[in-house]
């Protein structure tokens, strides 16, 4: 996973206390905010200052993650969070692989940031910005791979229930709860482990999916109702506008996991959902496939984005109108099965 210099180099420079700072992608998710958390809990035993540092708030159906009250917010106070960038000696970015990633804003501000950073990922195709890449697309999630990196380096033993928790919140969001297809049998092996270090897994899975709001339903019903099949294309899409959203008083993470229907229809490989942000001025896009077909690859060719082979979103600057259109131009173009 880790070259002998680079194992060296970071057990050598976790000897003595240091200010650290841990950063997840803008807009984080479970395994985003779980791996920075996880890292964050094993840090602050080996006596580091540490931040996690996140681009813009995180959703609330992660918002119970311990110690989630202390993470920073860039977006929200940049004075704080640019003197604990300026005064740290490493900076870890999880569960991405491009420094965009974090936003516009706190994007540039990495770019400019003369700091030696650690990439941990699992994303196709990283940028070369870190002094250690540890970039493994074979695993599900940045959390499984977190533990394994942590293993290397013989902190394992620094994973207390707390650490658990998070790095088992990233691989239940990440595996779609165990069914994706990277889960392998060290997935569960790792998540054992994670369970016998106090995990209290009911406990986790009813907080992050038994929490939905009835206007958080509704939008599913709304997103449903308005769901499309094409079945020469063996694809299914759907879509919420600002109206939509604003109908149902959308919250931050209401969206989540609803592209999904569309892969549960019988004979349907993928999937997409188009969902109008009006004041950014975009549509955020989410892909997702089963079997074959590369939606990192469909998302960075066509939608400004990327992410993995069944998993992977990207923008569109077009009306909604517009972007559904051009989506489906494409698929006759690319003449999908
Ligand atoms: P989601 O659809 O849940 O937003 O994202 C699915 C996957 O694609 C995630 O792993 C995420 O990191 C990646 N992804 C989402 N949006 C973008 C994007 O705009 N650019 C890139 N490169 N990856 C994205
Ligand atoms: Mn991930």
């Amino acid at each position: 996973m880790m070259n002998l210099n680079d194992k060296a180099f970071l057990n050598d420079f976790l000897k003595s206390p240091k200010q650290i700072a841990i950063i997840p992608h803008r807009n984080p998710d479970g395994d985003a905010l779980g791996s920075c958390l996880a890292l964050y809990h094993v840090l602050i035993q080996l006596n580091h200052t540490v931040k996690v540092i996140a681009p813009n708030e995180f959703p609330e159906f992660i918002a119970w993650l311990p110690a989630s009250e202390e993470i920073l917010i860039f977006e929200k106070n940049f004075d704080t969070c640019a003197t604990f960038l300026q005064g740290s000696d490493l900076v870890f970015t999880l569960d991405f692989n491009a420094l965009h990633r974090a936003g516009d804003q706190m994007g540039s501000y990495l770019e400019k940031l003369r700091k030696p950073f650690v990439m941990i990922d699992h994303h196709q195709m990283p940028d070369d910005y870190a002094k250690i890449t540890v970039s493994n697309t074979n695993y599900g999630s940045t959390c499984e791979l977190l533990y394994n990196f942590l293993t290397e380096l013989n902190l394992q033993s620094y994973i207390n229930s707390n650490a658990a928790t998070c790095i088992y919140t990233g691989i239940v969001t990440d595996s779609g709860s165990f069914k994706f297809i990277k889960t392998t049998s060290d997935t569960h092996r790792v998540v054992a482990n994670l369970i016998d270090l106090g995990v209290d897994n009911p406990k986790v899975h009813s907080s992050l999916f038994n929490t939905s709001s009835y206007n958080q339903l509704q939008l599913v019903g709304k997103a449903l109702q308005q769901l499309k099949v094409i079945p020469n294309h063996s694809t299914a899409y759907t879509y919420l506008s600002q109206i939509d959203l604003n109908d149902c008083n959308y919250q931050k993470g209401d969206t989540e996991g609803i592209v999904n229907y569309g892969l549960s229809i019988k004979g349907i490989n993928f999937a997409a959902i188009f969902i109008e942000h009006k004041e950014e001025g975009i549509i955020k896009i989410s892909f997702r496939s089963e079997g074959d077909f590369n939606v990192n690859e469909f998302a960075r060719n066509y939608f400004n984005g990327g992410g993995h082979i069944n998993a992977a979103g990207g923008k569109s600057f077009d009306n909604l109108q517009d972007t559904i259109l051009k989506f489906e131009t494409i698929l006759k173009d690319i003449n999908k099965q």
